[in-house]
């Protein structure tokens, strides 16, 4: 049994994020911010938790206030003292409590931002109504997520231990194609293998999509039994300490059409091609250009169904795209995904897919599994 020891990571340096997120309120017209996305809040304080709220005051000399509640007490004030991240931390047993404490800690707010993205309309109601009725309620876009992009070796170092997992994975189980396994059966060895080398879990519902069903971007798993002459799309990855990878190979069982064969060349050099383009400083619109004027000379470019990528860290898709509208402008510690694909309903599909980081000097692909076309 494997003991993946993750003492061994470089740290991560959280109780860096609070003062660079504290740094943007002013300009995003905020007194405060209440954090109310999870991943947010544990981005920003190493909770790993199912539930809390936390206040963050612009000014640094304002105590931070983390509510949760009381199945998270001990575990906030452990993981906050483990991050070395300074909070007044207070439990509200129901949502009564945690109003009043919320309310009390923010009563002289005047421009109080709510996260447009994670706030409901009932809560955005409440808020306006009982919780904070004499605050300005300002809604802020992103401000986290785009601290969130640029991650530090920690979290690099995070990200590329679930991607070493996910290889390791792959390694063990490709083999098993060539006996026509189904398809659950081939994402549940991964996702077993996964586990047994330390991962916490999938980092999402894997997927194993086998002849006519690769040729549907988004088919999980199902129980269709792999055949000969099959293009066989696996797309998975392994969650480490709130980290994700993301990885797709494309393994063809048996002998393959010229045409499967082909659509698997280009879709590697396209892959290859975008790779390259990963760089600081580059349009994360190029990096998707890269991939597709490939595939768009050879005559599939409607084939292509979807973008390039997307960044990965405490989320599986978070920012930056890598897509035709995406305008980002990619930087030193951002991980983005590259993953073209062709998808042809008489032929299958093909995708083939890396996580990479963004160096100073241009990138490093953290997904290593060996790209061959069959078994
Ligand atoms: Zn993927
Ligand atoms: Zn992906």
């Amino acid at each position: 049994m494997v003991t993946f020891d993750r003492k061994a990571l470089a740290p991560m340096d959280v109780a860096a994020r609070v003062p660079r997120l504290q740094a943007l309120l002013g300009e995003a017209g905020c007194d405060a911010l209440l954090v109310t996305s999870i991943t947010n809040i544990r981005y920003l304080t190493g909770f790993s938790g199912s539930a809390a709220l936390v206040a963050v005051p612009a000014a640094g000399s304002e105590a931070m206030v983390f509510v949760t509640d009381g199945r998270y007490g001990d575990q906030a004030a452990d993981q906050l003292q483990g991050a070395g991240v300074e909070a007044r931390i207070e439990v509200g047993t129901s949502g009564a409590a945690q109003q009043a404490i919320l309310s009390a800690a923010l009563g002289g707010i005047g421009r109080l931002g709510l996260e447009a993205h994670s706030v409901t309309w009932g809560q955005q109601r409440a808020f306006a109504g009982e919780w904070f009725p004499a605050a300005e309620l300002v809604p802020t876009e992103g401000l986290v997520e785009d601290l969130r992009q640029v991650k530090d070796q920690g979290e690099v170092a995070r990200i590329e231990a679930a991607c070493a997992m996910a290889d390791t994975a792959l390694a063990a189980v490709k083999h098993r194609l060539g006996d026509h396994p189904t398809e659950t059966e081939v994402a549940l060895e991964l996702e077993w293998q996964m586990r047994r080398l330390g991962a916490d879990g999938a980092s999402f519902e894997t997927i194993v999509a086998s002849g006519p069903n690769g040729a549907r971007p988004h088919h999980r798993a199902g129980h269709r039994r792999i055949e000969e002459g099959d293009l066989v799309v696996i797309d998975f990855g392994a969650l480490l300490d709130g980290y994700h990878s993301d990885m797709t190979r494309t393994i063809a069982v048996g002998e393959s059409s010229p045409t499967q064969t082909h659509m698997w060349d280009v879709v590697l050099t396209a892959q290859a091609a975008g790779v390259a383009a990963v760089r600081p400083g580059a349009n994360a619109k190029a990096v998707d250009e890269a991939c597709r004027s490939v595939i768009r000379d050879v005559g599939w470019g409607d084939a292509f169904l979807h973008g390039t990528g997307h960044g990965v860290g405490l989320d599986i898709h978070e920012a930056p795209r890598v897509a035709a509208t995406a305008d980002a402008t990619l930087a030193a510690g951002h991980v983005v995904t590259v993953e073209p694909g062709i998808y042809l309903a008489e032929h299958g599909g093909v995708r083939i897919e890396d996580t990479v980081v963004v160096t100073p000097e241009g990138s490093r692909i953290l997904t290593r599994a060996p790209k061959d076309r069959s078994l």
